[in-house]
């Protein structure tokens, strides 16, 4: 087994008592892993390997590259705190725009001397104090620390439908965009109507011959207010450093205080919200018929809110059709529609969403006397403060369950995460800690806290399923004020947490 080059083990406890560096390992280099690597730099945490599965940094925006792929968070906010950038083109950024932002963080900040790209992680094991990881190579690592950032929706969830195999011609999920294929003059099929498939059908009615989008249940949208900056403004931007920070707060807290209210039961923003996404349908739709398609039976929010000014207007157009009837099966030729209608395609595209229940999973996690992380979640992803697990020690996630995710920018949740990690290393440092982990007492009350109050939320209430409901028919989210969470990672309790001195 191979060890840091910084790090002496010889005849030394543990990193804390003998006060050298944590060897840190971080697995996944996107946005999260950036976040990481700066700051703990910044705290004087500096050994770190960070072990990323693909060749280039950038997670989520790295592997999506659909037509349309953007974000329906502004920019000005959608941004790391200490990389606010003056000269974002638009408002709400394209993704090959972010992927690039990712790209010149990491190489402003020195990121990828840390990386080892190419390397998946298998396993990681709990070896008091020390965790083994090993990669998909056989390679053995020993490491202090180790911090999950690998991402909320990265496994792409395939439909379960009968013969999706079956078709014979080009098949591909919204995540593997296949760009060898030329939609012109195909007809193209859409399964799925969330946020990727808005995004998907507004880009590429206009090149298919015919746009087919299979619609099992209509969401909820607002039109995306966009806009494409000017130069001067952005000039601006470059010259006054504080007025990209008032943008980042001023979006922050418009944000934080409309759409993160409606879901946890503000009934005024609530009733706002299905308000201008009422009149969006209503100004962009013009068929009735149509509209009322369109239109959702069950509480705005509860699903992920949808922002989106491109897709309504391409349903509308006469070579798109909206298919209402649900899926039978997939055969050769296309799809067939309950009704036995079958929809015959050259080109199958699925935008059915991810496995949300995933994590860090399928590399295996084993904690303390053999506590197996998929074992201990079974489906029903738990976590203390969504960012660690009793029985798993110096394990740290960021973007872990039950966080605040949902319409606004998961860059800040995940900053104030990495805050919370480095605070927790300050205090292993001062009280020379082996380890910590959290009491399963403070995790048990935490997580009924959480399931009770949950049920005051939109997700709960609201009369729909989602990606946010895992396996025990929960929603798996923070069902407070997303700045409740903020202030909570600013001020860790350690009486939550067993503080293990051997
Ligand atoms: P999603 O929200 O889970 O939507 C998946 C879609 O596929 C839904 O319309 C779903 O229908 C449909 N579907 C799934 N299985 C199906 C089946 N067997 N038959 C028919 N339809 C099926 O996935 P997503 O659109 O990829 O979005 C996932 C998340 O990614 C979003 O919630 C968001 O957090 C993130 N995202 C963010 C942005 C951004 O701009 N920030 C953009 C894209 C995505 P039902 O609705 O009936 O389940």
């Amino acid at each position: 087994m191979q060890t840091s080059n910084q790090h002496d083990t010889q005849g030394a406890a543990h990193w804390a008592a003998s006060q050298q560096q944590p060897r840190i390992a971080i697995i996944g280099a996107g946005m999260s892993g950036i976040a990481a690597i700066v700051k703990l730099n910044q705290a004087g945490y500096t050994d770190i390997t960070v072990y990323e599965k693909s060749s280039r940094v950038g997670g989520t925006w790295r592997e999506n590259t659909y037509p349309g792929l953007s974000c329906d968070i502004p920019s000005r906010w959608y941004s790391f705190s200490f990389a606010l950038k003056a000269d974002w083109s638009h408002r709400y950024s394209y993704g090959h725009d972010i992927q690039a932002y990712l790209e010149s963080v990491a190489q402003d900040f020195d990121v990828n001397r840390h990386i080892r790209f190419n390397t998946p992680v298998r396993a990681l094991v709990y070896e008091k104090p020390h965790w083994r990881l090993t990669t998909h190579s056989g390679e053995e690592f020993e490491f202090d620390i180790v911090i999950s950032a690998t991402g909320v929706l990265h496994h792409p969830a395939y439909p379960a439908i009968d013969g999706l195999e079956s078709f014979a011609g080009a098949r591909f999920h919204s995540a593997r965009w296949n760009h060898d294929i030329d939609l012109a003059g195909k007809r193209v099929g859409v399964i799925g109507t969330g946020s990727t498939a808005c995004q998907i059908v507004g880009a590429i009615a206009e090149e298919t011959e015919e746009l087919l989008v299979f619609q099992r249940t209509p969401h909820w949208m607002i039109p995306m207010p966009q806009i494409e900056y000017r130069k001067t403004w952005n000039r601006l931007m470059a010259l006054l450093p504080p007025l990209r920070r008032m943008a980042y707060h001023f979006y922050k807290r418009i944000i934080l205080h409309t759409f993160s209210e409606a879901t946890i039961g503000n009934a005024r923003m609530q009733k706002l919200i299905t308000r201008a996404c009422l009149k969006h349908l209503q100004d962009a739709v013009p068929d009735a018929q149509l509209r009322e398609k369109l239109t959702p039976d069950y509480a705005a929010t509860c699903k992920r809110l949808i922002v989106c000014s491109d897709y309504y207007p391409a349903v509308s157009r006469p070579d798109t059709h909206l298919i209402t009837d649900n899926i039978r099966s997939i055969e050769s030729e296309g799809v067939r529609t309950v009704d036995g209608a079958l929809h015959k395609l050259d080109v199958l595209v699925l935008a059915t969403g991810f496995d949300a229940s995933a994590f860090i999973l399928p590399t295996t996690v084993t904690g303390e006397n053999g506590a197996d992380l998929e074992q201990r979640w079974q489906g029903s992803p738990r976590a203390h403060r969504a960012v660690a697990i009793p029985d798993f020690p110096n394990f740290w996630m960021l973007e872990g369950p039950t966080g605040p995710v949902g319409n606004f920018s998961l860059i800040t949740i995940t900053e104030h995460q990495v805050d919370y990690i480095i605070s927790m290393l300050d205090k292993m440092k001062s009280d020379h800690l082996a380890a910590i982990a959290p009491k399963r007492a403070s995790f048990e009350a935490y997580n009924q806290s959480m399931g009770e109050a949950i049920k005051h939320t939109t997700w709960y209430t609201g009369g729909c399923d989602s990606w946010y409901i895992d396996d025990s028919g929960i929603p798996n989210l923070y069902p407070w004020s997303p700045l409740r969470y903020l202030k909570d990672m600013r001020n860790p309790d350690f009486s939550e947490y067993r503080l293990i001195h051997q």
